[in-house]
């Protein structure tokens, strides 16, 4: 017990000197020791304070504030408990054991301690003495377990682990005193052309200069680390009074200056840019489990979207993202149980209004009867990778149904087309895939056509034109889908070496009766004979505008008016109902005109 020591006056030095004198003892301690005086700055520290507080020599602590390493919240009952009376103090204060406070090292990494205090008058001056156990990270760290846990061994950074410690911390003492904070994933942008320009060896260099850049802007954040991959992870604590957007501004400024200069190892010189993306805490989630799966949820958000800003998670993006997933996991149920089924709708000859043709579409009508449109799920299959599987499912059912009717006089002259997907072509083996099917069905090519949007060529352009190239080669007849929208436009027309256009039905929007609609329409009709494309004009709902149609050149009509889509048997029936009977000797397929 150190004994008050009545000379007022002598400064932090000296007193630290005579505290010195037991620090041989306390040195023998496993608790950390830490003495501070009234001006709350630390005075002494035994070396079990050094390691456990990450800190290389006692001056990293030496003066400094005690509330860099222990909130200040948590000191609160060191100002109860003065009872001194001149030099003296009068009752020697003991705490009883006290339950878990949060402390943080010098790398802002947080963990729990339990602390035993003892206040004496060293030199006239009020002293406390902390006595502090650590429970969690250095407590695993000191009784030899594996730092690789905690810390990341490229960058020597924290890790998700010592993350989820911090978070633990965030939730259990921070969040009830008010605070809030920002949880921000920052990811380095294009790490996989740099790994494939540079090798991974160099790919670490970077992930690792980029780490110690960010390491030296925000070491002194509640947490800075490494997540996985290319990816760093921050906790950020919003000042009292401030809005999140203004701390995300402030973090993209910092994330900014980090980024400013190119990043140079070895002779290469490289500017590196970021994807920034995370939420509010405890607003938008209110536990660590959840901070970290919202975190990552806006920074896919931040990739897609909103690049080279720092975006922060809302509400909204939370509840489409999980109806998306939900999605996700009921296609797959869909998928196992046989939800899906195609359908047929015809699409008509002009001008006689024989049945030679049909697009084949999707349908999903889920267990209890309800039907999901192809609107909902064909872009949620088709993000969560899922539309290869559909789109080869709808394939093979077209190309069994081109099997069966190959046999009937009538429905043998119906070519079949199949939508195709963006991602169904940018696999190296859809063409394969195609060639083998018919082979398999034994059936012609000519009985099909695929049905494509200009997206499908914006993905992997090289790839897209290269398979649809090899599929016309084989016979197949490629037509340009919702032309005249977003999805499809002019240049199209010329890059793509297509059999036929389809005027979106958008382009129906006041036909008959404006006549500035019909010039349009007319004008598109014209524009594709032009470029020797056979025209299927879509969408027509009335007889008004299919009589209008009828008057264009356009050799094909499809929509409502004519039919809806049908189930198979009832597709069946509208093109034998449709057919034109003009031969005498049935029984010969050339008798027929349909
Ligand atoms: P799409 O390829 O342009 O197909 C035509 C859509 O227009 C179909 O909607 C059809 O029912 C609808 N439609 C036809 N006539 C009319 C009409 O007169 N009025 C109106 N309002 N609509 C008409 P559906 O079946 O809901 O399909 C929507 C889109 O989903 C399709 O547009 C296509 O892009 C996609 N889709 C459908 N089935 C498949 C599929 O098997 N694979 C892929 N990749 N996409 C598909
Ligand atoms: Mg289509
Ligand atoms: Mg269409």
């Amino acid at each position: 017990m150190l004994k008050p020591n009545r000379h007022v006056g002598v400064g932090a030095k000296a007193l630290t000197e005579e505290i010195k004198l037991l620090s041989g003892l306390l040195n023998q301690s496993h608790d950390a020791v830490v003495a501070f005086n009234e001006a709350k700055s630390i005075v002494f520290v035994n070396d079990m304070a050094v390691s456990m507080f990450g800190c290389h020599a006692e001056d990293d602590l030496l003066n400094h504030p005690i509330r860099s390493f222990l909130p200040e919240e948590n000191l609160w009952y060191f100002n109860a408990e003065k009872e001194v009376s001149g030099n003296e103090l009068t009752r020697e204060v003991h705490y009883p054991h006290l339950s878990q406070v949060d402390a943080r090292r010098a790398d802002g990494l947080h963990f729990k301690v339990y602390v035993r205090i003892g206040t004496h008058l060293v030199n006239g001056e009020l002293t406390h003495f902390l006595f502090l156990r650590d429970q969690t990270i250095h407590h695993d760290l000191i009784t030899g377990v594996d730092p690789s846990i905690y810390y990341d061994q490229l960058t020597g950074l924290p890790k998700r682990e010592a993350l989820l410690r911090s978070l633990d911390t965030v939730f259990e003492s921070y969040v009830s005193q008010g605070r809030r904070f920002l949880m921000m994933e920052i990811g380095i942008d294009q790490m996989r052309a740099i790994n494939s320009t540079f090798g991974m060896e160099d790919g670490n260099t970077i992930i690792r200069l980029v780490g110690d850049r960010l390491a030296k802007a925000m070491m002194k954040w509640e947490f800075f680390g490494r997540g996985s991959g290319d990816r760093f992870s921050v906790l950020f604590e919003i000042p009292k009074g401030s809005s999140a957007n203004s701390s995300a501004l402030e973090v993209q400024k910092v994330i900014t200056d980090a980024f400013a200069d190119p990043f140079e190892f070895g002779k290469a010189r490289v500017a590196i840019s970021a994807t920034v993306g995370g939420l509010e805490v405890p607003f938008m989630a209110d536990e660590p489990g959840k901070a970290i799966r919202y975190a990552d949820m806006a920074y896919y958000e931040a990739k897609n979207r909103h690049r080279g800003e720092v975006y922060l998670l809302t509400e909204e993006v939370v509840s489409r993202v999980l109806e998306t997933s939900a999605m996700v996991h009921q296609i797959r149920e869909a998928v196992q149980r046989h939800e899906f089924y195609p359908v047929f709708q015809p699409k008509m000859s002009l001008p006689d209004e024989t049945c030679a043709a049909a697009e084949c579409l999707i349908r999903w009508r889920k267990e209890d009867g309800t039907m999901v449109p192809p609107g909902q799920f064909i872009p949620v299959a088709e993000s969560a990778d899922l539309i290869e599987g559909i789109g080869r499912f709808i394939f093979l059912e077209a190309c069994a149904a081109v099997q069966e009717w190959k046999r009937d006089p009538v429905l043998a002259q119906v070519k079949l087309a199949v939508n195709i997907s963006p991602k169904q072509l940018e696999r190296g083996n859809f063409v394969d895939f195609v060639k083998r099917s018919l082979a398999t069905f034994d059936i012609p090519p000519s009985s099909l056509e695929f049905e494509i949007t200009e997206t499908t060529l914006t993905l992997n352009p090289k790839v897209a034109f290269a398979a649809i190239a090899a599929l016309q080669n084989m016979g197949i007849s490629i037509a340009i889908d919702d032309f005249g929208t977003g999805n499809s436009s002019l240049g199209m027309l010329r890059d793509v070496m297509a059999s036929r256009a389809k005027v979106d039905r958008s382009f129906l929007i006041g036909v008959p009766y404006d006549e500035k609609s019909n010039r349009l329409l007319n004008n598109i009709v014209n524009l594709m004979r032009d470029m020797d494309l056979q025209v299927t004009v879509e969408g027509i709902e009335t007889s008004e505008v299919a009589e209008y149609v009828k008057s264009l050149p356009c050799a094909e009509a499809q929509g409502f008016f004519y039919s809806r889509p049908l189930e198979k048997s009832a597709f069946e029936d509208f093109v034998r109902s449709k057919a034109n009977y003009t031969s005498l000797n049935s029984g010969n397929s050339s008798n027929f005109i349909i």
